[in-house]
């Protein structure tokens, strides 16, 4: 690390849990980061601005003037660019450390596998089932933990996935085969701080476990609703008829069960 590195995290290096070695291990990680949005602005800003070395940004979108209200990394001279460039483009600024990769299509199950093995950790901050299971579905493949984000309306989700610990449920024991959950935040409105909130829970979680510090929310769901600001968590158990991660490891345990 050189002298402006050391000043520039001194903050975060300060604190005896993370200090230079952590610091160390964020510079030399690499994060895939899916779905700038909402949650993508602020998780990739945080992940960008802590030092992580190198991130993925993956979304085929370009900005939108209704985007403005809650994807908050995307400015008004940017409405028609590509998400991932706008993005870029602010993250470069706020961090020339972070190397920066753009993937401005969606990814097929080829590539998506390809770029979740290279992840250290992978943040979806996707906005729909399809590709929350297409995600979850590589992470258990490549044994990548998953840092998973969901929100609408007044109500918001986020948990942590590691399938690289054998009783580790993954983000499908939550939702089996139903799909018909299938909400947007475009269909059904979503208020924005709501947003900031968990993409910096899933930037916080992210950062965790790469330095391997703390307790993360593996296993638990935590749950916040803001109209009544009330924060819940759930127990997650892995399901035993999980399509997608049913028959690894220890399947003697029951779905979900709130705590
Ligand atoms: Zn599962």
């Amino acid at each position: 690390m050189n002298d402006e590195q050391l000043l520039r995290y001194s903050r975060q290096m300060m604190l005896p849990e993370i200090d230079a070695s952590g610091q160390q291990k964020l510079l030399d990680s690499r994060v895939l980061v899916i779905g700038i949005g909402g949650l993508g602005s602020i998780a990739s800003l945080y992940l960008a601005a802590a030092g992580i070395g190198h991130l993925v940004l993956v979304d085929f979108d370009k900005v939108d003037l209704s985007n403005l209200q809650r994807q908050v990394i995307h400015a008004t001279p940017d409405i028609g660019k590509l998400k991932v460039e706008s993005a870029r483009d602010y993250l470069s600024q706020v961090n020339p450390d972070t190397n920066i990769t753009t993937i401005d299509h969606e990814l097929d199950e080829t590539e998506l596998i390809k770029e979740v093995k290279v992840a250290d950790v992978v943040v979806d901050c996707s906005d729909n089932f399809r590709t929350r299971f297409a995600i979850n579905a590589a992470c258990v493949k490549s044994g990548t933990p998953l840092v998973s984000g969901a929100a609408i309306r007044f109500e918001a989700q986020v948990s942590v996935y590691n399938p690289a610990h054998e009783d580790s449920p993954c983000y499908r024991c939550l939702y089996g085969t139903e799909t018909e959950l299938d909400q947007s935040c475009t269909a059904n409105g979503v208020i924005a701080p709501l947003l900031g909130i968990i993409g910096s829970v899933q930037a916080c979680e992210a950062m965790k476990l790469i330095m391997g510090i703390g307790e993360s929310l593996e296993g638990r769901l935590l749950l916040l609703d803001v109209m009544n600001m009330d924060w819940h968590s759930a127990r997650l158990k892995k399901d035993p008829q999980c399509p997608e991660c049913g028959g690894r490891g220890r399947n003697d345990v029951p779905g979900q069960a709130a705590s």
